[in-house]
């Protein structure tokens, strides 16, 4: 579902487009029509064996391959229907038309299992709708006088099938189109007032706080200019500029202009979805009026967690679709003045219970009528996980921001990897003996193949196992349609997930065997681990990306945009943009200690010289400092060391250490404790790539000094090794030194937060010296290069000289006086920088005394964007005349 005002698309003349009247154009699939309008009955239908994508596909080419010559496949129709200034679009792909008869006939395939009866009765009225729909499509094309539309359905099992076939004259196709199109055009009326008013309101909308700050402009404008054109965007914007509320500025300015049904906004973690949830109430606040959902995965939704989602077992599925429409009004319904139009997992929860149907299927069905739908990367990328509709162009389509775009890589090689464990296959196996004896049986049977494959096996060996593990699906697929709701049955259906995943990836590597490598790791006896490694995911990720209305990829920390750009799949016309900090150079003391190795071999012989630059550091500048290192072991080693020489050197300090598995619980605690600076010191130490590496806000005195120790380098096991062969000359880049630098670049993050923050860097390794890593570190860092001994001396210098130390000692001796009043975390991140009028104040440039001072020559000023760079193929401007950022 799209609109768009525009010209008149209609091939044919059409009275209004040739006026030049502005028609609000709304797009929508024939399969969508005919379902939102003829559904009834349960979601599920009421059990039984469930039918495969694939297996559907497979039965359903057979069939088209078997028929007569004049018979076409797979034919692509569209036609538009109007009323007032309203104009449906509706696409889809017929089956098959069958021309060698006299009556052309409109073919729907359906395969199925079970009971066809049963399936009638459930989803006949839509699979009749469709063939209609296509029929009245074929018509506009065809001068026959009459048409048949056969609905086929095809046993999976056998060759067996069964016809629905109905005759239409012309006038009864047209009749039947226009009535279901009239039926869907009653929620469209509704939609397209809204759709007026927002885009509206997106035409006028100023940006928050009446101000752009540094780097703000440039990007809003950036994102501005691209979408529309079809060539992505790869943004780096430091931490302060305000990124995401610029990237969603500029997209919203630009929605009413491009043919795209709405923005899908990806993020990699809860506080990238914290932030876009933050930035849109901001524009609502200036008046934007926007329509917006947070996408929650079922099971954050489920009512009845491990229930199997037919009519049989779950009541919230059983007549879900007579009851949807109701829900759905109230689920969509707002006063824009009266409240931000925010759809949350709550809410959704809320109005589905009152309804009494399904919230997960709620929320898919409302995501549809939403302008801004921000979820996790899965949902726009994972095949199992993605949310096709939501991104199909015959829906209307979606432009896609991608936050924290650094994760995607990783993120994408593992949404398109796979892995079968022979332990859980056995034990389920086992547990299904009594209830499903031959299902525990092929089970078992797959865990003895795996446990018995060799180490290291071709791909074209797997072909045995990938034919056995199709039917196991099959026979699992059975199962699960008629099973009782338990632990047993979710159990089942997750195993069934991990085994279609597996298959799934498996027909992707047909397609590109170099891009993925399997590996095999066998451990206790009974427990093999088999793996579809994708080593790079450019192939499927550019698959995807061409069905999007536009892409923009941001992030604070891109190590290399060309690495990007070809790791994901970007397009070579792809444009990049590099913002310099916002924040003045001289509120960060970056120090290079060279002079330590950091290698694992070396770490047990270097850790008593780190211990005691940490604690030079902190003697230095007490406070809090935040220690990354790359591994548990090492933070055990490092922490002990430290704790060691505090006890004479800062009787007063204290040390938190992350633990493996940390919950919620003691992350906050962690946090808390450096959230309220009462003049003690605290070293903290934390996984560089972890939980505490992104996405932790400390201002001000909350941290006044990051130390990243040693290079946080993915562990060398048999995957990354695979990655690096794979790219070549350039694997060890790919495979190790940009992730590195990146969790590297990460942790640095947390330090600057603010204009008025200031504080100490310390990156400890020999191999940063190194020319190769050196190059992507941030150019507008000001390093110094010293050696161990001299980080006391220079971090002392540092702060005796800096005049926001004076500040910070009145504000020290301010919070000792309102300690308890506090705010915590990000409340006091944002109370300091929301000054009047919404612009960062800057304070005093200072330049601090160095030693060996080695500036970057191409540092970007922080105070101008003369030097944003703006890269690729087209002037800035090119869009369009109305570009507001000229
Ligand atoms: S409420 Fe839960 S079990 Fe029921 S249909 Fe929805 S997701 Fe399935």
């Amino acid at each position: 579902m799209d609109g768009s005002a525009g010209r008149c698309p209609h091939a044919g003349p059409c009275a209004r487009g040739a006026l030049g009247m502005n028609l609000l154009r709304f797009r929508a699939s024939v399969g969508h029509v005919a379902d939102f309008v003829h559904a009834a009955g349960d979601l599920g239908g009421r059990g039984g064996p469930m039918v495969r994508p694939i297996e559907g596909l497979r039965r359903q080419q057979a069939h088209q391959a078997g028929q007569r010559t004049r018979y076409l496949r797979e034919v692509n129709l569209e036609g538009g229907w109007e009323e007032g200034d309203i104009e449906l679009l509706i696409a889809g792909r017929a089956d098959g038309i069958d021309l060698s008869a006299a009556v052309p006939v409109v073919e729907e395939i359906k395969t199925f299992r079970g009971d066809l009866q049963s399936l009638r009765q459930q989803r006949g009225k839509v699979h009749d709708a469709q063939a209609g729909l296509y029929a009245a499509l074929f018509a506009r094309r065809s001068d026959a006088e009459l048409l048949l539309t056969r609905v086929r359905y095809l046993e999976a099992d056998s060759e067996v099938a069964s016809d629905i076939e109905h005759t239409w004259s012309r006038a009864e196709l047209e009749d039947f189109f226009d009535t279901t199109c009239r039926a869907y055009a009653g929620w469209l009326l509704g939609a397209a007032s809204r759709r007026r008013a927002r885009d509206a309101s997106l035409r006028a909308l100023s940006f928050p706080h009446g101000a752009f700050r540094t780097g703000q402009r440039s990007l809003a404008g950036a994102v501005w200019k691209v979408l529309g054109t079809g060539e992505p965007l790869l943004a780096e914007a430091p931490t302060g500029i305000g990124k995401t509320v610029a990237v969603l500025y500029g997209a919203l300015r630009r929605l009413p202009e491009i043919d795209a049904a709405r923005l899908m906004y990806l993020t990699a973690r809860g506080p990238g979805r914290a932030s876009a949830l933050q930035a849109v109430a901001q524009l609502e606040a200036e008046g934007a009026v926007l329509r917006t959902l947070d996408l929650r995965a079922r099971e954050t939704l489920c009512f009845l967690p491990g229930t199997p989602c037919n009519g049989s077992a779950c009541p919230y599925a059983r007549g879900y679709y007579d009851r949807r429409r109701a829900a759905l009004g109230e689920l969509l319904a707002t006063d824009h003045a009266q409240q931000p139009c925010v759809i949350d997992a709550e809410r959704t929860r809320r109005v589905a219970g009152t309804h009494q149907v399904c919230p997960a299927a709620l929320q898919k069905d409302a995501a549809r009528w939403s302008d801004v739908v921000i979820a996790d990367m899965n949902h726009g990328l994972d095949p199992f996980a993605r949310q096709r509709a939501l991104l199909d162009p015959d829906e209307g389509g979606a432009a896609v921001l991608i936050d924290e775009a650094h994760n995607l890589e990783d993120r994408a090689r593992e949404m398109f990897s796979a892995a079968l464990d022979s332990h859980a296959l056995r034990t389920l196996g086992v547990d299904l003996r009594g209830s499903a004896a031959a299902l525990g049986q092929g089970l078992e049977r797959m865990a003895r193949q795996l446990e018995t494959c060799p180490a290291a096996p071709a791909l074209a060996d797997l072909t045995p196992l990938a034919e056995q593990l199709e039917r196991l699906l099959s026979e699992l697929g059975d199962w699960l349609g008629h099973a009782p709701a338990g632990g047993l049955f979710a159990r089942c259906r997750g195993t069934y997930g991990s085994l279609l995943r597996w298959w799934t990836i498996w027909r992707e590597v047909q397609a590109a065997p170099d891009a993925w490598r399997v590996t095999v790791q066998f451990s206790d006896p009974g427990a093999t681990r088999m793996a579809l490694r994708c080593l790079t995911p450019a192939a499927p990720l550019a698959r995807e990306q061409a069905r999007w209305k536009g892409l923009v990829l941001f992030s604070a920390t891109l190590a290399s945009s060309e690495h990007l750009i070809r790791v994901l799949g970007l397009p070579q016309q792809t444009r990049t943009l590099r913002l310099g900090n916002p924040f003045p150079p001289s509120h960060q003391q970056v120090l290079l200690v060279g002079d330590l190795d950091l290698r694992h071999r070396a770490r047990a012989a270097s850790t008593p010289a780190l211990a005691q630059l940490i604690i030079d550091l902190a003697h230095a500048r007490p406070g809090h400092h935040l220690v990354f290192v790359p591994s548990f072991a090492f933070l055990r080693t490092l922490s002990a060391a430290v704790a060691e020489r505090a006890e004479a050197a800062l009787p007063d300090a204290s040390c938190l250490c992350q633990r493996p598995e940390m919950d919620e619980a003691g992350r906050r605690e962690f946090l808390d404790a450096l959230s309220r600076p009462d003049g003690r010191t605290r070293i903290a130490f934390a996984i560089a790539g972890g939980i505490f590496g992104e996405g932790v806000d400390l201002a001000g005195e909350q941290l006044v000094g990051v130390v990243v120790a040693g290079l946080p380098m993915p562990p060398p096991d048999v995957e990354r090794r695979a990655i690096r062969d794979y790219h070549g000359v350039d694997g060890f880049d790919v495979a190790y030194r940009i992730p590195a630098i990146t969790r590297l670049l990460q942790a640095a993050g947390r330090l600057i937060r603010s204009g008025r923050d200031v504080g100490t860097l310390c990156l400890v390794d020999c191999r940063l010296a190194q020319p190769g890593y050196r190059r992507l570190l941030r150019p507008d860092w000001i390093v110094s290069e010293t050696g161990c001994a001299g980080v006391g001396e220079a971090v002392t210098a540092f702060w005796a000289h800096h005049p926001a130390m004076n500040e910070r000692r009145d504000q020290h001796a301010q919070d000792q006086d309102h300690l308890h009043h506090r705010p915590c975390n990000r409340e006091l991140s944002d109370a300091r920088t929301a000054l009047p009028g919404g612009h960062e104040r800057s304070p005093a440039e200072h330049v601090p005394r160095r030693s060996r001072i080695r500036d970057q020559g191409d540092q970007l000023d922080p105070d101008t964007e003369s030097k944003s760079a703006l890269s690729g193929p087209h002037p800035a401007g090119h869009a369009g005349s109305g570009n507001p950022y000229r």
